[in-house]
């Protein structure tokens, strides 16, 4: 076991630190927030610089062609640098939620058709799974997709999509065998978004990450042939989609580690600076202890992701992994993003010093990529509960 970091980890998080700097991702963030825009020109511009919409996907596709954890350092390293929380949300959702699952399961012609407009940030990415009746309960949805021919007719309404609302394309899940168990009776379909029949609603007004794009997308009567099922299989969706959250819940959750950590450099410095009664208020146990614990759940949150991350693609039980993952840091970036905002006291409530959006960007962590609750009831079942 070694926990350095390798040369290539320490080169590509030093490129993602000084590339976020340099390319102005932290330029009026508040006001993108305020309106809810996604910077779309900013994302392109991720694509074409160090690709991190690429990161994981092969060379030969367009990508980085990186490994796992190296992929996972690279995240973390953008969650640090990029104070847009929306948008580095998603990016990440676009690789880790469509662009790796199109590269691991999809046919040849579908990778060359999507991955390389994927990894340039030209196209945007979408992963279709919940609707307005099945969230948690994934095995419930009611989009259909019945075969005519050598089609397939897709009708359905799907929500809270992330990047929905300006997606390109991406995969869509449907009942293609209502009659099967719940492994097999729905099909991914590798849908462009201006197929005919598709309708993107418009941006959700979000608590938090208000500059990603989340939305409805309803399907009526889309007609795609028979090769736009990802991988080519009917009954595989459970499959990829569950490879598609193992990532999800390792890749995006390490980005938040990297924001927990910039929360915490903040807080600490803030606590050094802030004089109240004659002192720095960080010689007050009340803000010394809450520092150190942030630090402890910081440096706890890493190892988690580092560890799952080590194990992708190779390991049968990474989604246990994964889940513990996801439980701990989400509830961490929650706890770390209301300490920060307490130790700068009535300033951190002002929205322009920066200390409230981490908070309300934070809490959808414990909702999206399936709730607290759900990943709770993941790792009770590897238990045996
Ligand atoms: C910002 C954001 C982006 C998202 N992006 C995407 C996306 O790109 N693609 C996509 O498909 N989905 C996306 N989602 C949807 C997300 O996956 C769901 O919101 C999530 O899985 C919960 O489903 P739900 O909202 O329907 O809540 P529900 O399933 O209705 O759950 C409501 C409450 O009940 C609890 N609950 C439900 N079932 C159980 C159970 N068995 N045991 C214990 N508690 C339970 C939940 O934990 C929750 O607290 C996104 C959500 C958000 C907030």
């Amino acid at each position: 076991m070694n926990f350095d970091y390798t040369d290539e980890q320490k080169k590509i998080r030093q490129e993602i630190l000084d590339f976020c700097r340099e390319a102005g991702l932290n330029d009026a963030i508040d006001a993108r927030d305020r309106s809810g825009e996604f910077p779309r020109a900013l994302f392109e511009k991720i694509g074409q610089g160090p690709c991190l919409q690429g990161l994981a996907i092969p060379k030969e596709y367009g990508g980085r062609g990186l490994d796992p954890l190296t992929t996972i350092v690279a995240l973390e390293a953008f969650g640090y640098a990029c104070e847009d929380n929306g948008l580095v949300f998603a990016v990440c959702a676009h690789l880790l939620a469509t662009a790796v699952p199109f590269a691991r399961f999809g046919t040849e012609e579908q990778k060359k058709a999507f991955l390389p407009g994927l990894c340039d940030g030209s196209k945007v990415g979408v992963n279709c799974m919940t609707e307005p009746g099945a969230g948690s309960d994934i095995g419930g949805i009611a989009t259909t997709a019945v075969r005519d021919g050598d089609d397939y007719i897709l009708n359905g309404k799907k929500t809270l999509v992330t990047n929905g609302p300006a997606g390109d394309l991406g995969t869509v899940f449907a009942v293609t065998d209502p009659e099967a168990g719940l492994q097999s009776r729905m099909t991914p379909f590798a849908i462009s978004m201006d197929t005919p029949g598709i309708t993107r609603g418009p941006a959700f007004d979000l608590l938090g990450n208000r500059t990603t794009p989340v939305g409805e997308l309803t399907l009526e009567n889309v007609r795609v042939p028979a090769s736009s099922i990802l991988g080519g299989r009917e009954g595989t969706a459970m499959a990829i989609f569950n490879h598609a959250m193992n990532w999800e819940r390792v890749g995006l959750f390490a980005a938040h580690v990297g924001t927990m950590q910039r929360l915490t450099e903040i807080s600490i410095k803030r606590a050094r600076t802030r004089k109240q009664f004659g002192q720095a208020i960080g010689k007050f146990e009340g803000i010394s202890h809450t520092i150190a614990e942030m630090k402890a759940r910081l440096e706890a949150s890493r190892m988690l992701v580092y560890r799952a991350a080590s194990r992708l693609d190779r390991a049968r039980d990474v989604a246990l992994d994964a889940s513990i993952a996801k439980l701990f840091v989400g509830e961490a970036y929650v706890q770390t993003a209301h300490d920060a905002l307490r130790i700068h006291g009535g300033a951190g409530y002002i929205n322009d010093t920066g200390l409230a959006r981490p908070l309300r960007d934070a809490i959808g962590s414990t909702l999206y990529s399936g709730t607290s609750e759900i990943q709770k009831n993941i790792i009770a079942g590897w238990l045996g509960l």
